[in-house]
C-alpha cells in the first residue's frame, strides 16, 4: 500500500550512452561557457588529454591531479589554476575522486560542472561533498555542490579493472539498499534502487567473464546511475556511517569496505525491515535472507570478503564500535554497542552469513 511521502526531483541533465565526447562541447556551450578546466587523475591523464585535445579552444588547461578522498590542500591547487587561466567551468572525467575535485571547486567559486563518471561511486549525481584536510574527513551538503551536466559514456567505464569494476558495482548497490529502508524512502526511489540493483545483478556476473561486454557494461551505468540517484535523495543509515568510519579511521579503501561490509549490514537491518529488504534477497535468489544471498553473489565474483584483508587491524574493533556508538544516528534497526561489536567482528574476519 502506497505510504504519504515527499518527493523533490534533482535538476542535474542527464545523457547516457556510448562514444559520448562528441556531445561535450555542446554541453559546455549550452551552459553558456567558453573556457573548461578538465580534471582527472594521474592514472587517467591521457583520456582526459585527448578529450582536452578535441575541445580545442573550448578546453583551457587540464588538471591532472585529483586524489583519493579530496584533499583541500589539492583544491587550492586547481582552484588557483582555474584562477589563473581564467577557467569557467569544470570537466571531471574519472571516478568519484576527480568528481569530488569538481564539486569542491563548484562549492568555492559556483562554476558549473560538467562530469563525465567512469565508475560506479554514483557521486555525480548527489549535492554532497566529502574532504579532508589535517587527517578528518568532514561532509558538505549545499545544492552548489551537485553536478549541472553528467554525460555517462559506457565506453570509458569499460577500462574499469574487473576487481574494481564488482567492488565499485557493490558500492553501488549500497546507496540503493540503504534508499530501500531510509527514513525518507518513497516510491519513486525505491523504484529506481530496486530496477538499479537488478542492473548491477545482471551486469557484474558478465563483466567478470568478460570485461569488454557492451551491453552489460551499459547495464552496469545505468544502475550505477540509478542507486546514485537515491544516494542523492534521501538519507543513508547504518552501513554509510560504518563505512565512512572504517574508512577515515583506518585508511581503507572506499569501494573495497563497502563491499566488504553490505552483506553484513543488510543481515543487519533485515531483522528490522524484513519486507522492505526482501525484494533485495529475491534478486540474489534468497527472498528469507538477503544478506547471505548478497555475500554469496559477492563471493562468486571473486570480491574482497574481510577488513583484515583490506588492513583492519583486529584492536581497531574496539574503536571502530566507539566511533560508531558516539554519534547516534538514524537506522531501522535500534544500534546496540554489543550487536555492532558482533556485526564489526563479523565483518572483520569475513564470517559467512547465516551460519
Ligand atoms: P576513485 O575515483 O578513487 O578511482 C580509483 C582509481 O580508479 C583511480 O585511480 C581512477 O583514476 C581509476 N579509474 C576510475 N575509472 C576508471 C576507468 N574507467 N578505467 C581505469 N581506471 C579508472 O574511486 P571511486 O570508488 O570511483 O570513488 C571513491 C571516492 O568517491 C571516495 O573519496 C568517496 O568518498 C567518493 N564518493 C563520494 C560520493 C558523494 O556523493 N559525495 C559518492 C560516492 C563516492
Amino acid at each position: 500500500m502506497v505510504q504519504p511521502f515527499t518527493y523533490s526531483g534533482l535538476p542535474t541533465r542527464v545523457r547516457f550512452g556510448w562514444d559520448m565526447l562528441g556531445e561535450v562541447a555542446e554541453e559546455i556551450r549550452r551552459l553558456n561557457c567558453s573556457r573548461a578546466l578538465v580534471l582527472c587523475t594521474p592514472q587517467q591523464e591521457q583520456d582526459a588529454r585527448n578529450l582536452a585535445e578535441q575541445l580545442g579552444n573550448l578546453a583551457v588547461g587540464l588538471f591532472p591531479g585529483a586524489a583519493m578522498h579530496t584533499p583541500v590542500q589539492v583544491t587550492k591547487q586547481a582552484l588557483a589554476l582555474m584562477n589563473q587561466l581564467g577557467a569557467d567551468c569544470t570537466i571531471a572525467l574519472g571516478g568519484g575522486s576527480t568528481i569530488g575535485l569538481g564539486k569542491a571547486l563548484a562549492w568555492r567559486l559556483d562554476t558549473p560542472q560538467i562530469v563525465i563518471p567512469t565508475s560506479y561511486a554514483g557521486s555525480e549525481v548527489t549535492p554532497i561533498l566529502g574532504q579532508t584536510e589535517g587527517g578528518r574527513k568532514t561532509t558538505v551538503s549545499d545544492p552548489k555542490i551537485l553536478p549541472e551536466t553528467v554525460i555517462y559514456d559506457v565506453n570509458l567505464s569499460a577500462t574499469l579493472p574487473v576487481p574494481m569494476t564488482v567492488t565499485s558495482g557493490m558500492n553501488a548497490m549500497a546507496h540503493a539498499v540503504e534508499g530501500l529502508y531510509a527514513k525518507e524512502r518513497n516510491p519513486i526511489v525505491s523504484a529506481m534502487a530496486l530496477e538499479g540493483i537488478a542492473a548491477l545483478a545482471r551486469a557484474l556476473p558478465a563483466l567478470v567473464e568478460k570485461p569488454d561486454d557492451q551491453k552489460a557494461r551499459g547495464d552496469a551505468l545505468y544502475g550505477a546511475w540509478l542507486c546514485g540517484m537515491v544516494l542523492g535523495q534521501v538519507g543513508m543509515a547504518l552501513h554509510h556511517k560504518l563505512c565512512h568510519t572504517l574508512g577515515g579511521t583506518f585508511n581503507l579503501p572506499h569501494a573495497e569496505t563497502h563491499c566488504v561490509v553490505l552483506p553484513y549490514a543488510i543481515a543487519f537491518n533485515a531483522v528490522a525491515a524484513p519486507e522492505l529488504l526482501r525484494p533485495v534477497g529475491e534478486i540474489f535468489g534468497d527472498s528469507h535472507d538477503p544478506g547471505a544471498a548478497l555475500q554469496a553473489f559477492a563471493r562468486r565474483l571473486g570480491a574482497p570478503t574481510s577488513l583484515r584483508d583490506l588492513g583492519m587491524p583486529e584492536d581497531g574493533i574496539e574503536k571502530a564500535v566507539a566511533i560508531a556508538t558516539q554519534n547516534p544516528y538514524w537506522n531501522p534497526r535500534p544500534l546496540v554497542e554489543d550487536d555492532l561489536r558482533d556485526l564489526i567482528t563479523r565483518a572483520w574476519s569475513g564470517a559467512r552469513i547465516g551460519e
